[in-house]
């Protein structure tokens, strides 16, 4: 399991360079501050490209000597994410609510409640996503040993897909609305290939969070991250389909999403704070 983990010590400047002090960078590193390989370098030179000393970005992948610009900004995302959960939640029951009071009261005004929380539920949608995009902004030391399909541009590509599929979907119940819904027709075949399409979309971003969580994990260190993120790529799936039966499962699934997500907030917000990760219960263990 641990092998798993990006090793701590393997950023160490034992391992770039002979003699401290007077050697010089022996493999591709990326400047913690801009991206420059600063391979070729003396230990004690800068970053020709920002003028960052070249020995910052010798401390390895721990996020506590990641660039600050980009701490703030996956914290931010972080953030943006969680709260975004929590007031879709509020609205979700909120418009269960008025839709049913105006079902009730007046039948005619239901069409345009929902429509209205459907847009509503966009706005805060697109908070999410941005949040989402934020979270997975590339750190400037990787942008050149990155992979393509590393989890990080996973998660940006199904985010990017969920919220044109989303746009489309309030787009097509617009129209479906406004033309008197026709059950059936092109508009129906379309809601159903844009719902599966959707699904599809959610599916691929949830496991491509998890690893990125089980990838960030390496980076505090915290163990339990890693751990729950990994059975969480099983759990919550079961949880939010098979858990349908006793109701309440998709509901846990998110609170577990939510914590494991708040947990990793934890962690950015001591390291903005105090330059150090948060400590927790289980983070080595
Ligand atoms: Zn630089």
């Amino acid at each position: 399991m641990e092998q798993q983990l990006p090793a701590a010590s393997s950023g160490s400047p034992q391992t770039v360079g002979s003699a401290e002090g007077t050697g010089t960078v022996d493999s591709d590193r990326g400047c913690v501050k801009c991206g420059y390989n600063v391979r070729g370098l003396p230990f004690k030179a800068n970053c020709p490209e920002c003028g960052t000393p070249v020995i910052q970005s010798l401390r390895g992948i721990l996020l506590q000597f990641a660039d600050p610009t980009y701490i703030k900004e996956i914290l931010t995302g972080t953030s943006w994410v969680l709260n975004g959960i929590l007031v879709s939640i509020v609205l979700a029951i909120l418009g269960g609510l008025l839709g049913l009071g105006a079902a009730f009261v007046a039948p005619n005004l239901a069409s345009g409640t929902i429509l209205l929380s459907s847009f509503v539920s966009l706005a805060v949608g697109i908070w999410i996503f941005l949040g989402y995009l934020k979270l997975t902004t590339p750190d400037p030391q990787f942008t050149g040993t990155e992979r393509p399909d590393s989890a990080r541009q996973v998660v940006r590509v199904a985010a990017i897909a969920s919220i044109v599929i989303s746009a489309l979907q309030l787009l097509v119940g617009g129209i479906s609305i406004s033309a008197g819904s026709v059950p059936g027709g092109l508009l129906g075949i379309l809601g159903s290939v844009l719902g599966f399409a959707s699904l599809i979309a959610f599916a691929v971003q949830f496991f491509a969070t998890m690893n990125y969580m089980m990838w960030m994990a390496g980076r505090f260190p915290d163990m339990w991250i890693y751990r729950r993120a990994k059975t969480y790529r099983w759990l919550l799936p079961v949880l939010g389909t098979v858990g349908v039966i006793v109701l309440v499962g998709p509901l846990i699934a998110l609170i577990l999403y939510w914590n494991l997500l708040d947990r990793v907030r934890k962690h950015l917000k001591a390291i903005t704070a105090t330059g150090e990760p948060a400590v927790l219960p289980d983070m080595m263990g």
